[in-house]
């Protein structure tokens, strides 16, 4: 039976937050918790709102007036890359009420923002009219942790089925938009068997698409849902035995995308690929 969700509404003082990653200026998060209920989220520990982080995947808090605070605030931040959104999902069944994540969007994009996207569900498609005409602006990444349904249910219970997932990003591609497969966290004794690593760099060279990958990290919040599933949380600490085991595994992902013909990037090393692509012209064009 689909869990009830606890939606609440609460008022954002700012829509821009500087970003912590390398590749990003900036992040948007519409929401606070995420209905989708990840075990391995560390986003847990970066959510400010008390009801919405522990009772994660429960309660969501809505930052109802976030649109009225982008709008303002765009008339003078400094044009860059908007991470959409780095500790929620900009796309969970609530974004179809509330459409906070399509009008940010568009209102970034529209101004001289380059944004990314990355994100668990198909409604992403309901915005398809207005990710085409940014081809150069917008990019979508999916979430494909892994193809396997009984892992899928054990570790993501609350979110859009793979398959799902990936004929809405084979979607979004055909009309142009530029998108991604974030294969991860990559779980030790989960997700991590050449198989399971092989079906997801498949569905990424039939879609067309490439591949950023990772490990997963332990937080305090996400540590404590692991275990109760069951998984060994001191597998994924950083001793030298787990970096053996990690090395060994982004070994295999590589040569699979070597094989396969997909282009892969190391979650860490993103920022690399993002300098390569020049983006300054739109910045420039839309100085405020
Ligand atoms: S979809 Fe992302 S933000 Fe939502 S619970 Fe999963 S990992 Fe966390």
């Amino acid at each position: 039976m689909a869990r009830k969700i606890n939606i609440i509404e609460v008022t954002a003082k700012s829509a821009l937050s500087k970003s912590g990653l390398p590749e990003l200026d900036y992040a948007l998060n519409p929401y606070m918790g995420c209905m989708h209920s990840c075990v391995y989220c560390f986003a847990i520990d970066f959510t400010s709102n008390t009801q919405a982080r522990d009772d994660w995947g429960g309660t969501v808090a809505v930052r109802a007036n976030i649109i009225d605070v982008l709008k303002r605030e765009v008339r003078t931040a400094r044009r860059g890359i908007v991470g959409v959104s780095t500790i929620t999902d900009p796309y969970q069944a609530i974004e179809g009420r509330y459409m906070l994540t399509r009008n940010a969007v568009k209102i970034l994009a529209e101004n001289g923002f380059r944004v990314s996207i990355q994100t668990k569900s198909p409604i992403v498609v309901r915005d398809v009219d207005i990710l085409r005409q940014h081809p150069r602006s917008i990019d979508v990444g999916m979430t494909v942790t892994t193809m396997d349904s009984k892992a899928w249910r054990l570790v993501e219970p609350g979110s859009p089925s793979p398959a799902s997932r990936l004929n809405a990003l084979s979607s979004i591609q055909s009309h142009g938009v530029k998108t991604w497969i974030f294969l991860g966290p990559i779980l030790k004794g989960l997700n991590d068997a050449r198989e399971s690593i092989g079906r997801v760099i498949e569905e990424a060279g039939k879609i067309g698409t490439r591949i950023i990958y990772d490990r997963y990290q332990p937080y305090k919040g996400s540590s404590e849902l692991i275990k109760g599933m069951g998984l060994n949380i001191s597998d994924f600490s950083r001793t030298p035995e787990n970096d053996r085991w990690w090395q060994s595994t982004r070994n295999t992902i590589e040569s699979l995308c070597d094989s396969i013909g997909v282009t892969c990037t190391y979650q860490p090393e993103e920022w690399k690929y993002e300098r390569n692509v020049n983006y300054g012209s739109i910045f420039q064009d839309n100085l405020p």
